[in-house]
């Protein structure tokens, strides 16, 4: 399988972050590059650079004024006497459908859902190369391909169209997903990532041509808390459109799995003309986030349950901490994706 990836997306590296909130360092480093390109090439893929694909792609899922923040926010929040190092928002609207501000720390408040995902000099720039690798991906499969990786870095999920949050910045699902319409009349995203893709179903939210399904650990008490509930189905001509199956906390690789075989049931009623696995490895055991208690093994039945739906597949990476077994839970996804994986011509 073909992997796509560039080295302008290690330069992203956040410093902060808080956790029920106590500082701590922000578990989304550079380093996890290593480990995924380790697995993926243990797999046996070939990895590529993804060419520059411009803002068009981006600008199909961002709006213009979240993207002209995240190009122009860092360089501005330097002109704040006093201001952290990175920019963190301190505020924030209790209701979206207000003004949105002139000032830097109103729209810091205004674009990010959260403290986790800091922004630096890099992270414009690292985040628009983790799209490019996504539409990399996308446009191997567009070309002929039945699958492929996108390593992007940073991870996209919990992005909204004008809101970065929880480690994202881009959706580079949403990115990838909407690049494949472009040949595909339907397309499904299945996030199987240890938190709900939030930002991914809210993007699709009112539309009935991209499926969303996520498995996640139960939101009730883990991020990210608003969302990620059953009964949210979608809204307007996207209702019945997106099905969230929350899972109770510590579930192993059973539970998941029988979690699984209903959102293939959903995808496969769906009849998708492409699908996009947002690859979380977080919902493994011995991740830092501890959620559920996915192990290796189970990755790679994982890996084969989605590859039976025989659909050409975009597989993009979204979270997954640092972890001995990081490496191998890719690799294992990917073995067993690749074993099963079968579409036809
Ligand atoms: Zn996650």
């Amino acid at each position: 399988m073909k992997a796509y990836f560039a080295d302008e997306q290690r330069r992203h590296d956040p410093k902060s972050f808080l956790s029920s909130g106590a500082p701590k360092p922000n578990p989304e480093v550079p380093e996890r590059i290593e480990r995924l390109l380790a697995g993926a090439t243990a797999a046996g893929c070939t990895i590529e650079r993804p060419k520059s694909f411009g803002l068009g792609p981006i600008a199909a899922i961002h709006t213009p004024e979240y993207i002209e923040f995240l190009q122009r926010i860092y360089e501005r929040w330097q002109r704040i006497d006093g201001a952290s190092a990175e920019v963190i928002p301190n505020i924030h609207p209790i209701a979206r459908g207000g003004s949105r501000p002139d000032s830097a720390v109103g729209q810091a408040g205004y674009h990010m859902a959260d403290t986790s995902c800091p922004i630096s000099a890099e992270t414009y720039d690292s985040s628009c190369w983790s799209a490019w690798t996504a539409v990399g991906a996308a446009e191997a499969v567009e070309a002929g391909a039945s699958s492929a990786y996108a390593l992007c870095r940073p991870p996209g999920h919990h992005a909204f169209a004008d809101v970065a949050g929880g480690f994202c910045f881009f959706n580079n699902s949403a990115i990838a997903a909407q690049r494949l319409r472009q040949y595909a009349d339907r397309v499904a995203i299945l996030d199987v990532d240890l938190h709900h893709g939030n930002g991914t179903q809210g993007v699709f939210y009112r539309r009935a041509d991209v499926l969303t399904v996520s498995l996640h650990a139960d939101p009730v008490r883990f991020y990210p808390f608003f969302w990620g509930y059953a009964d949210e189905r979608g809204e307007g001509a996207g209702l019945g459109y997106n099905l969230n199956l929350p899972l109770a906390r510590k579930s192993g690789d059973e539970v998941f799995l029988e979690a699984l075989a209903a959102a293939i049931r959903r995808i496969d009623a769906f009849s998708p003309d492409a699908l996009v696995v947002a690859l979380g490895l977080d919902a493994f055991a011995g991740d830092p986030f501890g959620g559920l208690s996915v192990t290796t093994s189970g990755f790679a039945r994982i890996g084969e349950t989605i590859a039976r739906l025989g659909v050409p597949t975009v597989i993009v990476q979204e979270g997954g901490y640092l972890c001995d077994a990081l490496s191998g839970n890719l690799t294992a996804f990917l073995t067993g994706f690749a074993a099963r994986h079968k579409t036809s011509p």
